[in-house]
């Protein structure tokens, strides 16, 4: 069996981006409003040595509506079914009250958790990192899923993690 690894975070944090990046495809839909990918989305990534199954979720977030309910219940199937969670943030937002809630949640459910930075073009790794140590989760990989700033090492870091 390939080793499952799902992207969560909150809506319009990019990853749909990311997946996209990583499986080489453009079957997530990228979108400049929050909540567009609702369902699970399934791609395989291939890498020198390793190989494993994507799945990008909608998000998680605070709201209580149908679309958040939804996306919400997609995530934690995800989560489930996932050997390894990319936990994405966005550096430009910085730290939000969600994703504390979602860090606090993934702890909860006790599934090894890398966090991802996205959105750091331009800016020094230390500075964008400092405040998401708060979260609990360890030294965040520094990405642009844009630019691809950090992806080799976002890869490497998931090849000794599965
Ligand atoms: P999702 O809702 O988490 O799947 O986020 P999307 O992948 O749909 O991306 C949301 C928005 O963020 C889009 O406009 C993307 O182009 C943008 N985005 C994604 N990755 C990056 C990045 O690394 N840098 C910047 N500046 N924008 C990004
Ligand atoms: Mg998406």
């Amino acid at each position: 069996m390939k080793p499952v690894i799902a992207l969560v975070g909150r809506p319009n944090v990019g990853k749909s981006t990311i997946f996209n990046r990583l499986t080489r495809s453009r079957d997530a839909l990228v979108a400049d409003y929050a909540g567009l990918t609702r369902d699970r989305i399934y791609g395989k990534v291939k890498e020198p040595g390793f190989d494993f199954i994507l799945i990008d979720t909608g998000g998680l977030t605070d709201q209580t509506d149908n679309m958040s309910d939804l996306m919400r219940k997609q995530a934690k199937l995800a989560i489930d079914e996932a050997d390894l969670i990319l936990f994405i943030v966005d550096g430009r937002a910085g730290l939000m009250p969600t994703d504390s809630d979602v860090a606090q949640q993934l702890r909860n459910d006790g599934k090894p958790v890398c966090l991802v930075i996205n959105k750091t073009e331009g800016e020094r790794r230390e500075i964008i990192s400092a405040e998401f140590y708060a979260l609990g989760l360890g030294e965040p990989q520094v990405i642009s899923a844009t630019q691809g700033r950090g992806i080799d090492s976002l890869l490497a870091e998931i090849k000794q993690r599965i």
